[in-house]
């Protein structure tokens, strides 16, 4: 068997993994490859696919599934995995990174005192205590990032259209309840028909003046130039966000616009993810040879 590691994981992984035949990570190797595990940057595609004559299974180290082309790759008979619940508290403590670091105000204290600047009576700061986080979406990372703003004293409601409880966030029936309450909004969706573009200018209308959103999401679940327009006009506070239209970004007006904290799609890429990633991946192979 080849197992071909075409994206970037745990240093360890290629050691975990021998005892199942050969690991390579020479991406010329691909039509020989018996199973292939990718990250988000290399994009399973149907020509991607019908390049690999011998593929049976294609691991996703991660949650999301939108770079594997999942209906091909079913016609072809190649068995498709992901790793959706190693990857919660990595994205999730990204996501608070996010949260705590606008009303702290923390780039722009960081940048004035590069360029010399004390700004000590203008950087006026706001707090976590006592606001209300809306959650869009409370599934595992949602989950997590609801606990986390509890012990910081937030009042956490949640929208998700297709989960009826929660021990963790008061739920809300429709997305217009939580835009009417929320001062901060994190977007913990899936890419989806229904979530493209959920994030635009009718829906930020809606929400407080000042309001805040992260996203750690998907960069698609927003209309960029909708959020850019309102950060410059100031109905929205901030926005915090991981997750691009491409990655890397291309003409983003979100990399201009001001009141913007970026990070380049890192939430799932803490070491101890990976090693949890990896785990997952040996139980899944070991699972798949076990059948064989
Ligand atoms: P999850 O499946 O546990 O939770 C997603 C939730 O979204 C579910 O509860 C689902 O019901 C809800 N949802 C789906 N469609 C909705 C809609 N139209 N309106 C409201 N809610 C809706 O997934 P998760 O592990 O919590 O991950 C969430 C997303 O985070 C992933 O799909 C992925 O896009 C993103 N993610 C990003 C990174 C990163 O590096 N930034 C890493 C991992 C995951």
């Amino acid at each position: 068997m080849l197992i071909l590691i075409a994206d970037a994981f745990a240093d360890n992984l290629p050691g975990k993994l021998t005892r199942f035949g050969e690991v390579t990570q020479d991406k010329g190797l691909l039509a020989e490859a018996d199973i292939v595990l990718v990250r988000s940057k290399t994009k399973c595609t149907r020509e991607y696919i019908d390049q690999a004559k011998n593929l049976k299974m294609i691991i996703r180290g991660g949650v999301g599934l939108d770079n594997v082309d999942r209906e091909y790759a079913k016609e072809k008979g190649i068995i498709v995995a992901n790793t959706p619940q190693a990857s919660s508290i990595a994205v999730a403590e990204l996501a608070f990174a996010l949260l705590l670091a606008i009303p702290n105000r923390l780039i722009e204290a960081h940048n004035s005192m590069s360029q010399g600047k004390w700004l000590n009576k203008e950087l006026k700061r706001t707090e976590l205590f006592g606001k209300t986080l809306g959650l869009i979406g409370i599934g595992l990372i949602g989950t997590e990032m609801a606990k986390r703003a509890q012990a910081f004293g937030m009042k956490v409601i949640a929208y998700d259209k297709y989960v009826t409880s929660s021990k963790v966030a008061q739920l809300v029936k429709s997305l217009d309840e939580l835009l009417g309450q929320a001062d901060y909004i994190s977007l913990h969706t899936p890419l989806t028909d229904e979530t493209r573009g959920m994030i635009n200018k009718d829906i930020i209308a809606k929400m407080k003046d000042g309001a805040v959103i992260v996203n750690t999401g998907r960069g698609k679940c927003v209309i960029e130039e909708d959020v850019a327009a309102a950060l410059k006009s100031g109905k929205l506070r901030g926005y915090g966000t991981d997750v691009w239209y491409s990655d890397p970004p291309e003409n983003s007006p979100l990399t201009a616009a001001p009141n913007v904290i970026m990070a380049p799609h890192i939430g799932a890429s803490s070491k101890e993810n990976l090693l949890r990633i990896g785990d997952i991946i040996e139980e899944r192979i070991a699972a798949f040879a076990k059948k064989k």
